[in-house]
């Protein structure tokens, strides 16, 4: 009995998410209006999601246009946060292609996994990126906002290293096999180490003994998280 009604809650939790989502990407693109809520949800039973929702006190309706209460508003941009943060995880770090990428991310966001400490850590691993691959914005976190004044993201592009700089492969964005085959066989894989020795008019890099050239291309999807040097 308990668990019956425990799983109906969540069930419940889970569309009153989907709608506050939805809600969310309506207002970005100014379209605010219970109808387009209606005509747009996937859910059957839509108005008793949003009587639901309205009852709860995290959105309210007037004259046929909807809006978020604070408590609302808030739960809308950690799913959306949450949700475009897996996206930019997903299709950086494990090359998820754009089309698989919209059912994964759903999954993971529906699924509960990514408590707000995970989603920050994603964010601070991933440079606190400003939109997902959509070119959505991706609304900012405490991690984001503590950078801004104090931390350099962990993971950044080879081209932001300065000269001199010794740096450990994370990892390597290239969506191209022959890219990566060919970055591999020069030695260029997660876990080594480099030094930058210039920038112009190629990336000069020495991994172990060997100097390459890169180009900014290439250079610009290799990432790396700097050394401090004692
Ligand atoms: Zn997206
Ligand atoms: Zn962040």
């Amino acid at each position: 009995m308990m668990d019956y009604h425990r799983s109906r809650d969540r069930f419940d939790e889970d569309r009153i998410d989907e709608v506050l989502e939805l809600i969310w990407m309506l207002r970005e693109e100014g379209e605010s209006h219970l109808d387009n809520v209606k005509k747009r949800s996937e859910d059957p039973n839509v108005s008793q999601v949003l009587t639901l929702a309205v009852s709860e006190g995290l959105i309210s309706t007037d004259h046929g246009s909807i809006s978020f209460r604070p408590e609302g508003e808030k739960r809308a941009e950690n799913i959306i946060r949450r949700h475009r943060l897996a996206e930019r995880l997903l299709s950086e770090v494990f090359e998820i292609e754009e089309k698989q990428l919209e059912d994964h991310a759903c999954e993971l966001e529906h699924t509960h996994v990514l408590s707000e400490v995970v989603v920050d850590s994603i964010c601070t691993f991933l440079g606190h990126p400003p939109t997902c691959p959509h070119g959505k914005p991706i609304p900012r976190g405490e991690c984001c906002r503590k950078f801004s004044n104090e931390m350099k993201p962990l993971v950044v592009p080879l081209t932001e290293l300065s000269l001199g700089d010794e740096a450990r492969i994370v990892f390597i964005s290239s969506k191209y096999h022959a890219r990566l085959d060919r970055l591999s066989s020069l030695g260029i894989v997660p876990g080594g180490t480099l030094r930058l020795h210039q920038k112009q008019p190629a990336y000069l890099i020495r991994i172990g003994e060997t100097d390459l050239a890169l180009d900014r291309e290439l250079a610009k999807e290799i990432f790396v998280k700097k050394m401090l040097l004692s």
